[in-house]
């Protein structure tokens, strides 16, 4: 109100100026004095005015670009207020534009780490913009694609369906067919005016899990009716039939026994297995004695080869390790019984325990049926056999390597295998330098044992 009186001030003092000349001198100067004054004003108003107008012409070119806007006229009088009024204004409006922009740039950078992609249909559904990871996992492009219908660009016809479809309550699974092997969840949200979110996830690692899952009860099962069905035939047969022949009953009875022994390795694998696998089992670490765990399990492969293979242990180093002596005795175990069951008789097999490249290294070598380069990759998978006739005859339950690995993935070690069919196999174990004790003071001898008198010696390998 007072700003308002303020802007009246010069003209009422104007008018009383004139009333005063008006009466002390006389009419035509009064009046003449107050068009002058009027003329001045009317210059000075439709000056700045045009200032102002130029001023928010060249504003309006500026493309909002802080660096190119005008600077605000400099004035006096009521126009110096407007303009420093107007200048404040445009600082304060570039300040919230700029807090503004960086609001948003900072949400562009968090939907941009997301994992999940994220597109904005309008009320046509139509691209309005997507992260970079819908990007990826739907193949679009935000630069060309904006604006483009989605069903043009995400073709699927299950996802046409469910676009069009309305219910949204539950996500589409769907293969990418131009990403190989790439299985994503699709969930549709609407929000605001008919506008949508398509969010995507890339689940190719969990229905991969779930496949894998399936397949394992598939084998679980396949592995124990066999070994159910033999032992439930000779039952039936003991009950049902007058059998005379105490001979023939003996021999039901060992079978059934072998089954029995069968089913019972597998359980005694699968409880091994779902052990080491489960997270909350942390590794309990001492200190083993490798050269007393090694001459323990020769003298165990002795009695499982029963004098059928020539067997060799050679400990060239000294050094203890730091592990788990009941998964590592396991472990080693597997791989030893491997090569006495996968070696024909007369074949060689040696144990070995020494350090290369500053790591430790224990290796079983065979001259056994070999391994073909096709199956190497996938032997540590679970029920994975080459020859599964062979395997099942030689009590074998396809998870000793399955228990390698994840044994070996425990101590931070790692498995190489190097094999030629029908020459023998080697399989290495390596643990890193920071697993190795090793005994200071002590001298490297190197230990050397012959399970039986051979002159033979174990022919090379690849
Ligand atoms: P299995 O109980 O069948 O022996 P494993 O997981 O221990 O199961 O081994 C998987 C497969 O790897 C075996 O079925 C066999 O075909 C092959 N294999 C493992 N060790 C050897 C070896 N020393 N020589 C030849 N083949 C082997």
């Amino acid at each position: 109100m007072f700003d308002l009186w303020r802007r009246f001030a010069a003209i009422i003092l104007l008018i009383v100026v004139t009333v005063i000349i008006w009466g002390v001198v006389d009419a035509v100067t009064a009046l003449a004095l107050f068009s002058l004054v009027l003329l001045g004003l009317t210059i000075y108003h439709t000056y700045y005015l045009a200032l102002l107008d130029l001023w928010f012409q060249r504003f309006n070119h500026s493309a909002f670009d802080p660096f190119t806007i005008p600077n605000v006229p400099k004035s006096f009088g009521v126009w110096g207020d407007v303009f420093i009024r107007l200048a404040r204004f445009i600082r304060r409006y570039y300040r919230s534009r700029q807090s503004l922009s960086k609001a948003l740039e900072r949400l562009q950078r968090a939907t941009s780490a997301m994992p999940e992609g994220i597109v904005i249909l309008d009320e046509a559904d139509r691209i309005e913009w997507c992260n970079p990871s819908a990007e990826q996992h739907l193949g679009l492009d935000l630069r060309l694609d904006i604006g483009q219908h989605v069903t043009h660009l995400v073709r699927q016809v299950q996802f046409v369906a469910y676009l069009t479809s309305g219910d949204y309550s539950k996500p589409l699974i769907i293969k990418q067919s131009r990403y190989e092997e790439l299985v994503l969840l699709l969930q549709l949200v609407p929000y605001g005016d008919r506008e949508k979110l398509l969010i995507s996830r890339d689940i190719t690692r969990f229905e991969k899990m779930e496949i894998m899952r399936r397949d394992f009860i598939a084998n679980v099962s396949h592995e124990l009716r066999t070994p159910l069905t033999v032992i439930g035939g000779f039952l039936e047969t003991l009950l049902y039939e007058d059998i005379k022949d105490s001979e023939m009953e003996k021999r039901a009875l060992i079978l059934m026994n072998d089954q029995a022994k069968r089913m019972q390795h597998l359980v005694e694998d699968l409880l091994t297995l779902s052990k080491l696998e489960n997270a909350q089992n942390i590794l309990h670490e001492e200190e083993i004695n490798i050269a007393e765990l090694l001459q323990s399990l020769y003298q165990e492969a002795q009695s499982l080869s029963a004098g059928r293979h020539h067997i060799h242990l050679k400990l060239v180093s000294d050094a203890h390790l730091l592990g788990s002596v009941d998964e590592l005795r396991s472990a080693f175990s597997n791989l030893i019984s491997n090569a006495v069951r996968y070696t024909p008789d007369g074949g060689n097999i040696s144990l070995s325990w020494t350090e290369e490249q500053g790591q430790g290294l224990f290796y079983v070598q065979d001259s056994g049926i070999g391994i073909g380069p096709e199956h190497i990759p996938r032997l540590a998978e679970r029920f994975y056999r080459v020859d599964r006739s062979r395997s099942r005859e030689t009590g074998g339950t396809g998870l000793g390597l399955a228990i390698v690995k994840h044994v070996l993935n425990r101590h931070q070690a790692h498995m190489e295998i190097i094999s030629e069919i029908e020459k023998g196999s080697i399989f290495k174990v390596w643990f890193p330098a920071k697993r190795l004790i090793k005994n200071k003071g002590s001298h490297l001898t190197i230990h050397d044992t012959h399970a039986m008198p051979s002159n033979k010696t174990i022919p090379p390998l690849i």
